[in-house]
């Protein structure tokens, strides 16, 4: 629209809002992009690139302690949490300059600034004192770790943001929550040498996964050390004179740690941007409520990622984004698809998990079959670790479509994405029982299952 400075404008330089800017702008359309910290955003620079990267890190004191059984004597080995965070940094840094020149080499304008909208095609650029027109407009704010003002003395805790910064690596942290975050985090810490304690208030961590993984995690995670409180919440946090903290949870266990971390939930990032003076329509949950296209309920204002607190993962938003661009910029009305996301969490050991979970697919179907090996990857035999994979195949008995895939062992992140592709095609276990192993390797596992393990009819194991 020749009338506008741009044809879109985007508000959040993450994942999603760098990838829509990027398309749209490789299309020929002008396009600018405000962020206000950092390009790149959570994923790149507080979320999952650093967050791997220091996964990493903490697996090594494992690799030192099974080289014995193949041979290798490792000398005494000793960590510097300062030069990772310094390495981080500087790969981060790296990823963020690649996320700005990807926007400007494709023709977008990259603007330093906090954004907000003063009309639907008008926006101030707060650090700049200017304001800007669009035809269209995207936002792609995201998320932020959801604060716990109800906890006393909550201002002495960090969240995952001033994790990955610390200035000294704690001798002993206590860590609320039970979603990703917390259970990544527990295992980090633990790997670097802290004593870890994490609190949840459910019966057992990681609430929306397979209970055979999350039970088998939790297993191994207490005989790694790792002290899980379930059923229990931080009821106050105070500082001692010492500088250290005292963590009360439920029942009055008092916890002696250098950091409390919160680790409960995410926020979409809505506020003072001006949305509620343009009657943009928000959800219960204080996210951008947006259809099936990811438009407002402003027509030519559209929301994508963690800002609409649909499904709150990078790939995700990165798909929105595209699907937007084909909606708003190609003619071709294009629908994101949030069914059936196949998703990792980077615990030690990983999981792997797509599609439905047996408790899950019992609910929805009258006979499922469940497939399930409980084994010692042949990495752990020489080493004389203990430490066993679990993969399951939940299957419809009446289609025998398979309909949930979980893992938990080594590398089970890589093995759910290549899984993520025969169950998003619908496939059947005949279609993984024709598929040839690949010997040896743990996946193999998952073609050579031929007999049910147990069968659940309406709700009853057969
Ligand atoms: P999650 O939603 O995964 O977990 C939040 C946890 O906090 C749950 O265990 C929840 O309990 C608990 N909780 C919520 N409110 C309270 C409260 N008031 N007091 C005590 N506990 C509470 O959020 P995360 O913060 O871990 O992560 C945010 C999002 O980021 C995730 O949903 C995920 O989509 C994304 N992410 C993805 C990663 C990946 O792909 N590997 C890695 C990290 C983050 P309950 O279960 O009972 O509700």
């Amino acid at each position: 629209m020749a009338g506008y400075d741009y044809d879109l404008f985007v508000i959040g330089g993450g994942s999603g809002g760098v990838r829509a800017a990027r398309m749209a702008a490789a299309l020929g359309k002008r396009v600018g992009i405000a962020e206000e910290y950092r390009f790149g955003g959570t994923c790149v620079i507080r979320g999952c690139v650093p967050k791997k990267l220091y996964v990493y890190a903490s697996q090594f004191p494992e690799h030192f302690a099974y080289a014995a059984g193949y041979g290798w004597t490792v000398p005494q080995a000793s960590f510097d949490w300062q030069t990772l965070v310094a390495n981080k940094d500087r790969e981060i840094s790296r990823l963020e300059a690649i996320y700005r020149k990807n926007v400007q080499g494709a023709g977008g304008e990259t603007f330093q600034s906090r954004a907000m909208l003063v009309d639907p095609h008008v926006v101030h650029l707060l650090g700049d004192d200017r304001t800007v027109t669009a035809d269209q407009i995207l936002i792609a704010t995201g998320s932020r770790p959801a604060p716990h003002p109800a906890l006393p003395g909550h201002e002495h805790c960090i969240f995952s943001n001033e994790a990955f910064d610390l200035k000294e690596l704690p001798k002993a942290i206590m860590i609320e929550g039970g979603g990703y975050i917390a259970v990544e985090f527990a295992n980090i810490f633990h790997g670097l040498g802290v004593d870890t304690t994490l609190v949840y208030r459910g019966k057992e961590i990681l609430s929306r996964f397979d209970m055979d993984l999350r039970r088998m995690l939790h297993e191994t995670m207490e005989k790694k050390g790792i002290k899980i409180l379930c059923h229990a919440v931080s009821e106050w946090v105070r500082k001692r004179p010492d500088g250290r903290l005292d963590a009360v949870v439920t029942g009055g266990k008092v916890l002696t740690v250098d950091q409390v971390m919160l680790a409960i939930g995410r926020l979409p990032n809505t506020e003072d941007m001006g949305l509620e003076g343009l009657g943009i329509e928000m959800t219960r949950t204080g996210a951008i409520h947006v259809d099936q296209y990811s438009r407002t309920s402003i027509d030519n204002i559209w929301a994508i990622g963690d800002v609409t607190n649909r499904v709150q993962l990078t790939p995700v938003a990165i798909h929105e984004a595209m699907c937007f661009v084909e909606t708003a910029f190609k003619g071709n009305p294009t629908a994101p698809d949030h069914e059936t996301i196949a998703t990792a969490v980077f615990s030690q050991p990983e999981i792997g998990t797509v599609g439905l979970s047996e408790d899950e697919a019992i609910k929805r179907f009258a006979e499922v079959e469940v497939y399930r090996a409980s084994f010692r990857p042949m990495r752990n035999t020489l080493s004389g670790r203990d430490e066993k994979m679990l993969m399951k195949l939940v299957v419809d008995g009446a289609s025998k479509k398979v309909l949930g895939a979980h893992i938990l062992g080594p590398d089970a992140g890589e093995m759910a994405q290549l899984l993520g592709i025969p169950l998003k095609a619908g496939l059947t276990k005949d279609d993984f029982d024709r598929t040839m192993a690949v010997h040896p390797t743990a996946a193999e596992e998952l073609v050579t299952m031929y007999k049910p393990t147990y069968r659940v009819r309406d709700g009853e194991r057969a």
